[in-house]
């Protein structure tokens, strides 16, 4: 379930950007506060160097290197994504200035960057969770490797070790682009992101498979593995290069995320696992998480929001998971010995 927590966590990214449209675009003074600053590059006195282009497109000033098109689409894109930015901010303060209370902006609440980057409590605590989980393969490789016996072919006795090492290896990867993806939101950084928190939450669903029904015949995994990974790689290529569904992403993460936290959950019920209570707190914590995500406020101060919360929530989880994951390795290791004498 710990898993599963993770991977409804990971599930919940998904739910970032839910929103295309909201209020606060549509408000009539934003709108025209962005066009006008596109046209002139300018929010009030604040002006923005990257609207310096002229109407056919390549730049005013510069060497010739810079003339290329990308460039200049780059160039459109920063200066729209500065008048967005600062439009918002101007409207937010007149409208605080009146009592209202904070909109959304395509999709997204009115954050205060910090040295550029969109959402700096989100990115810390993504780069936490970073953090958190290589301590705990770290831990975990280390248990396996040098303190736990090896069999006569010096192998680990725990039937599950490399399947936990590329679950960190996806953990990871998957934290990684959260972090980026916080730091600065556009289309690429956004499938990234996406995409695997999907790869992710589908290895899960492989490893809670296995691991709850104690799946060890190498053929057996590869059949349960066949499906899982066929349905998650098509998901991916749907959502990159086809159509960037949100409603159907959160579905998708949603199944997927439920059926690890019941097959967790069933089985901690079940079974005498010394360290059960573990995934217990793993599952609890998760869904008391998820609730983070689904009450979603403003943020305070301009930075701190459900989302970042429920980053928050993901650390102490993350690091049980693992704690659970070592004991599981010296709980089979202990039975497999007992047996082999
Ligand atoms: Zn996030």
């Amino acid at each position: 379930m710990g898993r599963s927590l993770f991977l409804s966590l990971v599930a919940f990214s998904c739910f970032i950007g839910l929103l295309q449209g909201s209020p606060g675009d549509a408000d009539p003074v934003y709108k025209a506060c962005v066009e006008q600053c596109e046209k002139t590059g300018c929010v009030g006195s604040k002006c923005f160097q990257h609207c310096n282009f002229s109407s056919d497109g390549s730049p005013v000033d510069g060497p010739w290197y810079l003339q290329e098109p990308l460039y200049v689409q780059w160039k459109q894109w920063d200066c729209r994504s500065d008048c967005r930015y600062h439009c918002m901010l101007s409207r937010e303060e007149e409208r605080q200035k009146l009592g209202y209370k904070p909109v959304k902006y395509h999709g997204k609440w009115p954050f205060k960057r910090i040295y550029g980057i969109q959402e700096p409590v989100s990115v810390a605590l993504s780069a936490l969770n970073l953090a958190v989980q290589f301590h705990g393969w770290v831990s975990f490789f280390i248990l396996v490797n040098y303190k736990l016996p090896f069999r006569p072919n010096k192998k680990a006795y725990y039937e599950y070790t490399g399947l936990w090492h590329i679950y960190a290896i996806f953990a990871m990867n998957s934290w990684f682009w959260s972090a980026v993806f916080h730091s600065r939101d556009v289309e690429l950084t956004e499938k990234l992101d996406y995409s695997s928190a999907v790869a992710l939450l589908g290895y899960s669903l492989f490893l809670a498979i296995v691991r709850t029904f104690s799946v060890r015949l190498e053929a057996a995994r590869v059949m349960v593995a066949a499906p899982v990974f066929a349905f998650m790689t098509t998901h991916i290529l749907y959502l990159n290069f086809y159509q960037f569904d949100y409603g159907l992403n959160m579905k998708v993460c949603v199944a997927m995320g439920i059926i690890q936290i019941l097959l967790w959950a069933i089985w901690a019920g079940v079974t005498r696992h010394p360290s059960r209570w573990k995934l217990w707190v793993v599952v609890l914590g998760g869904a008391l998480a998820m609730l983070l995500e689904i009450y979603d406020f403003p943020p305070y101060w301009g930075l701190v929001d459900a989302h970042a919360l429920w980053h928050a929530t993901t650390i102490p989880l993350t690091y049980l998971w693992w704690s659970f994951v070592r004991d599981d390795s010296e709980f089979r290791t202990s039975i497999l010995i007992k047996k082999t004498k």
